[in-house]
């Protein structure tokens, strides 16, 4: 389900300038940019991760672990003015690396602890790290195709893959928060972020061998703009729990989209208009509920107007 809806008002005020965001998985990738997108926004950022780390923009660094209901909550309720809202990015953010159990465990049992403590905490936002790989193509052991294209958050999870099941289960533990306790929730489906090296090397292997990227449907996001969606879902005016994804406006591949789903998923209809470049993800929620359009294109075009 992707969209869940819970009464408004003033107790579900979007966060601003002065509110606390308690951002987990500080220390990560994308969770070291979050940290700067909300510092540089005026919240006070308390930042955790399970690793020891140091940020001069967070007002606190502390070291535990999410899956810890007593430390989450501590971390939740020991704020003077207590933790407006939650950035919750710790995870175990692909496969391969670690046992199945294990991502299960961290991706979902963690999400559980900290979205029922922020609930509890009278915390008034939660915004949660999800994946494309939750729609269930990126991480398959097997070839599967979108069931249409453009793919929007309503496309049903094709999931095989323990992954791709993690963040499916983390997205319903955030819908079931807000209907538990009315705390507006927003899952962001990311597909891969990155930039500077990482994103260069990402798009030197996109650009040697596009079809061994049709699992990705070959979407890409600048962790500038992750953060930067991140900041957006905390801070927007909406109350219930939504899904959204949130995808740079262009294909990381050299060729017209629609010559990659000709050539590598054949038997996906098409239900939308997908020009030139343009990515695969349908984004049109996050440019209506988030107000946000990613600002970067690899392709070294001007930034979009708006959001
Ligand atoms: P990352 O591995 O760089 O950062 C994740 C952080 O979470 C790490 O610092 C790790 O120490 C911390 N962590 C893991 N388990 C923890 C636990 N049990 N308790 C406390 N901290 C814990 O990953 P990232 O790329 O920054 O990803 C952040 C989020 O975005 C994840 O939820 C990931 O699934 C999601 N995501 C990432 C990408 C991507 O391409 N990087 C794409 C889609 C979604």
């Amino acid at each position: 389900m992707s969209t869940v809806t819970a009464g408004g008002g003033a107790r579900w005020a979007p966060l601003g300038p002065g509110d606390t965001v308690l951002v987990t998985g500080a220390a990560g990738g994308i969770g070291r940019r979050v940290v700067g997108a909300c510092a540089g926004a005026g919240l006070r950022v308390v930042a955790v991760d399970r690793v020891p780390f140091e940020d001069d923009r967070a007002a606190r660094c502390l070291v535990g672990d999410i899956r810890d209901r007593e430390f989450v909550a501590s971390c939740l309720t020991g704020e003077a003015g207590g933790v407006a809202g939650v950035a919750h990015l710790a995870a175990i953010p692909a496969p391969g690396h670690h046992p199945e159990e294990e991502i299960l465990d961290t991706n979902v049992l963690g999400s559980y602890v900290v979205c029922q403590e922020a609930g509890r905490s009278g915390a008034r936002r939660l915004v949660l790290a999800s994946s494309v790989s939750a729609f269930g193509l990126a991480w398959a052991d097997r070839d599967l195709s979108p069931r249409y294209a453009p793919v929007d958050e309503d496309h049903p999870t094709l999931a095989v893959d323990s992954y791709g099941l993690s963040k499916v289960l983390a997205e319903e533990v955030a819908a079931f928060t807000t209907r538990r306790w009315g705390l507006p929730t927003v899952a962001l489906r990311f597909p891969f972020v990155g930039s500077g090296e990482r994103l260069a090397r990402q798009l030197a292997q996109v650009h040697a061998d596009p079809g061994g990227h049709r699992r990705d449907l070959w979407g890409w996001l600048d962790t500038g703009d992750a953060a930067d969606a991140v900041h957006a879902a905390l801070t927007a005016p909406l109350t219930g729990h939504h899904v959204i994804t949130v995808s740079a406006p262009d294909t990381s591949a050299r060729q017209p989209t629609g010559e990659l789903l000709r050539a590598h998923h054949p038997n996906t209809p098409l239900t939308g208009e997908l020009g030139g470049h343009s990515t695969v993800f349908d984004t049109s929620r996050a440019r209506e509920l988030l107000g946000f359009v990613p600002r970067h294109r690899w392709r070294g075009e001007p930034p979009p107007q708006g959001g």
